[in-house]
C-alpha cells in the first residue's frame, strides 16, 4: 500500500540524509564549534540506508534527495548511490551538497545515477562567503559548479539562504547569474533552525525577495512537477534561466506537502516544524521487514496538515538543519 497521509496527501518524496557532519560550519545552519560526534553505531550503515530507500520506493517513494551535513563527505557514498539508483521506481535520485568536494566527484557523481545537483552558494562575493561558512572558499564551490556541467550533468540548481543584512543585497546579482546562465536560482527564507538567537532580525520574508527581484526583471510562473516542492517557480521571459522563492516559514505549501525526512540516525519525521519522530534505528536492526513497513505507514498519518510556524513567534526549532538534511 502507498504512503498516504490523514489528509489526503501522497507521500511520495524521501529526504535521506547520511551524515550529520559537515567540512562547512554555515551560521545559520551549525554551531561553530560542529556537533557532537555520534557514536559510530548511531548511525545508519550504507545497507541500513538502502534497505529503507528500497521499503520507501516499494511504498511509493518516486524522489529520494540525499542530503546531511554534507553527503560528499561520507566515505562509501559513491558505491551507495550506484546501488539505490538501480531501485525499480526510484524515478529521480538528487543530491543537495555544499560543493566543497564537488569537482573531484562530480562525474562519479553521475556515473552514479545522480540525475541532478542541489548546491547552496549564499554569496558571489569571497570574503561574505567565507564569513557566512565560517571558512568556506567560493572559488572551489565554482570550480565544483563548473565541473558538474563539464560532467554532463543539468546545471545544478544554486540555494541561496536569504539573510537580511548579511546577503540581502545580493538578491539581484544571483538572478540576474540565473538569466544570463539559463539556471535556476532558489531563494530560501531564513528558518530559524537550532535555536538561533535574533534570527528575526535577519529574516526576509519571500515575497519581499520576489518583489525585488520583480522589479527588475520580467517573470513568468511556471509549472512544477509533481514531485517538486515547496519553491514557487518562475521563469524569466527572456532566457531559460529562473528562480524558486522557497517561503518555508510566511508561506503556505504544507497543501502540497510530499515529503518525509530521515536523518542518519535513523529518525524519521514527517514535518520539519513538527515534534513527531519515529525511530527507524531498532526496527531496521532487531525487526523484520513488515515491521518497517508498518510503522512508516502508521506514521505518515501523524504528517501534521499544517505547519505552525510563523515569522513572528519566537519558536526556536530545537535541531540543527544539519541533522535533519535541511
Ligand atoms: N550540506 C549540504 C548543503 O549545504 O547543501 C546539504 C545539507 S544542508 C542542511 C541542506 C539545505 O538546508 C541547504 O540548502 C541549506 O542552505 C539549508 N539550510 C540550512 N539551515 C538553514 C536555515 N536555518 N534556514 C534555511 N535553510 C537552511
Ligand atoms: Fe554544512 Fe550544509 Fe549546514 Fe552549511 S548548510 S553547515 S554546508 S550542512
Amino acid at each position: 500500500m502507498k504512503l498516504m497521509d490523514a489528509h489526503g496527501r501522497a507521500i511520495s518524496y524521501l529526504r535521506l540524509s547520511v551524515t550529520d557532519r559537515c567540512n562547512l560550519r554555515c551560521s545559520y545552519c551549525m554551531p561553530e564549534e560542529g556537533i557532537p560526534k555520534a557514536v559510530h553505531a548511531e548511525i545508519l550503515r550504507f545497507e541500513e540506508l538502502e534497505q529503507i530507500t528500497e521499503i520507501a520506493v516499494s511504498l511509493g517513494i518516486e524522489k529520494v534527495r540525499i542530503t546531511g551535513g554534507e553527503p560528499l563527505i561520507r566515505r562509501g557514498l559513491v558505491p551507495f548511490l550506484a546501488r539505490i539508483s538501480t531501485i525499480p521506481g526510484l524515478n529521480f535520485l538528487v543530491l543537495t551538497t555544499n560543493g566543497v568536494r564537488l569537482a573531484e566527484l562530480a562525474t562519479e557523481l553521475r556515473d552514479a545515477g545522480v540525475e541532478r545537483l542541489n548546491v547552496s552558494l549564499d554569496s558571489l562575493r569571497t570574503e561574505t562567503f567565507r564569513a557566512i561558512t565560517r571558512g568556506g572558499d567560493l572559488a572551489t564551490v565554482l570550480r565544483g559548479l563548473d565541473a558538474a556541467v563539464q560532467a554532463g550533468l543539468p546545471h545544478p540548481k544554486l540555494n541561496m539562504v536569504v539573510m537580511k543584512g548579511i546577503n540581502d543585497d545580493e538578491i539581484v546579482a544571483f538572478a540576474e547569474m540565473a538569466r544570463e546562465r539559463g539556471c535556476t536560482v532558489r531563494f530560501i527564507e531564513y528558518m530559524p533552525a537550532g535555536r538561533v538567537e535574533g534570527w528575526q532580525d535577519h529574516f526576509l520574508p519571500g515575497e519581499e525577495i520576489y518583489h525585488r527581484i520583480a522589479s527588475r526583471f520580467e517573470l513568468v510562473p511556471a509549472g512544477d512537477g509533481r514531485t517538486a516542492g515547496p519553491a514557487k517557480s518562475y521563469r524569466f521571459s527572456d532566457s531559460p534561466g529562473g528562480i524558486g522563492i522557497i517561503s518555508a516559514v510566511s508561506g503556505h505549501f504544507c497543501a502540497g506537502c510530499n515529503r518525509i525526512r530521515v536523518t542518519a540516525r535513523g529518525i524519521a519525521r514527517s514535518c520539519l516544524f513538527a515534534d513527531d519522530a519515529l525511530d527507524l534505528k531498532p526496527l531496521l536492526r532487531q525487526g523484520s521487514r513488515e515491521d518497517v513497513v508498518a510503522a512508516l505507514q502508521r506514521f505518515v498519518l501523524t504528517k501534521p496538515g499544517h505547519h505552525g510556524m510563523t515569522p513572528d513567534e519566537a519558536h526556536h526549532t530545537p535541531f540543527t538543519m544539519a541533522g535533519i538534511g535541511g
